[in-house]
């Protein structure tokens, strides 16, 4: 059923052929794919600065379309800006309010106590973040603008593409049953996710039908699912199949995260929600490390670790600088997990 592993390159038939010329009608294989942002007006040069780097790197080939979305509508010099910058079709969305805004039925004073314990924490006291990390585990894949695409690539503001993407990776996802593609993977907060795992476990036990065969348990967990070792997948950047987050197992399991309130009483991130959700619900053969994206996201970037992929990309990074094998990084548990041994040049 799997045609790959987690960490092989991704084969030349996704490369854009040597002769490619973009200008002309594209009239090779496309995926039903979008990138995506979400973004405040307040973003819009690093918007902007993030757009570019990844049409220069990447989607001047492909003309893949965007959507942007925002709790409030973006101005006219947001879209115009933006629009510029892209020579195919864009999007701008607003997000439901209730999509959005923390709900009447979360206790609030309830909410407060929680954000005051956290002050100390990034964005620990925060509701606007809370609204977004809610928006992101559960909702953005539901949006009216997203409805009609499979996959997506999520794009933050000012972030940085280091090498040419000369391939597809949409079409190599598809085509090898991926459904979730990652650069970068870290320990989380304890204290932004501290009842996180029990109410995980919670509906595991109510739903056991919902836990994949194969899945990655063993990376985020060191004793068989008893505890949570904190690893995720950071989410500022993600590839992923949306239809694998509107299926029954995650929808279930972000209905049940949602009835307990964790998203205000807590600060559970995006970030630690998908990547549970992914190692829980699919196999482990369809996460995807892509060691050939070149991607940072300030304080961390991730510089490919096989020197053909430096190479056939003209990065531009160091790859002495890459957070791979950075001590606060999980992916050398994830190498173990799914049996790659790193080589160095
Ligand atoms: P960090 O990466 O965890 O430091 O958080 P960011 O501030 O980068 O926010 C993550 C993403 O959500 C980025 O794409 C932001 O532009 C977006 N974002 C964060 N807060 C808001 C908000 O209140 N409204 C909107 N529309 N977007 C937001
Ligand atoms: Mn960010």
């Amino acid at each position: 059923k799997f045609t790959s592993n987690p960490h092989e390159y991704v084969p030349d038939k996704y490369y854009i052929p040597p002769n490619f010329n973009a200008s002309k009608p594209l009239n090779v294989r496309r995926a039903n794919a979008t990138m995506v942002m979400l973004a405040r007006n307040s973003d819009l040069d690093n918007a902007v600065r993030s757009v570019r780097r990844i049409q220069d790197r990447f989607n001047s080939n492909f003309r893949y379309p965007w959507v942007f979305l925002n709790e409030e509508p973006f101005t006219d010099e947001f879209k115009q800006r933006i629009s510029n910058i892209i020579d195919g079709e864009v999007q701008f969305g607003l997000i439901p309010h209730d999509d959005w805004f923390q709900p009447d039925w979360i206790d609030e004073e309830k909410a407060a106590a929680g954000r005051k314990k956290l002050e100390h924490v990034i964005y620990g006291s925060s509701v606007s973040y809370r609204n977004m990390c809610r928006f992101n585990s559960r909702t953005f894949y539901r949006h009216e603008l997203m409805q009609k695409y499979k996959w997506y690539w999520r794009v933050e503001p000012d972030v940085h593409f280091h090498c040419d993407i000369d391939f597809d990776p949409f079409l190599y996802m598809e085509d090898n049953n991926k459904v979730y593609g990652f650069t970068i993977t870290m320990y989380e907060y304890r204290s932004t996710i501290e009842t996180l795992w029990e109410t995980t476990k919670d509906f595991l036990k109510q739903h056991p039908e919902h836990l994949a065969e194969g899945n990655a348990m063993g990376f985020i967990s060191d004793d068989g699912g008893e505890e949570y070792n904190l690893c995720h997948f950071w989410s500022n950047f993600e590839i992923a199949d949306m239809d694998f987050w509107r299926a029954p197992a995650y929808t279930a399991y972000v209905d049940y995260l949602e009835a307990s309130g964790g998203f205000y009483y807590e600060r559970w991130g995006d970030a630690p929600v998908h990547s549970i959700g992914a190692v829980l619900f699919a196999h482990k053969d369809q996460i995807h490390f892509f060691d050939e994206i070149g991607y940072e996201h300030a304080p961390y970037q991730h510089c490919p670790r096989e020197k053909k992929s430096w190479e056939n990309g003209r990065c531009g990074c160091n790859p002495s600088r890459s957070f791979d094998y950075d001590g606060y990084s999980c992916l050398k548990k994830w190498d173990a997990f799914v049996g790659y041994q790193h080589k160095p040049w």
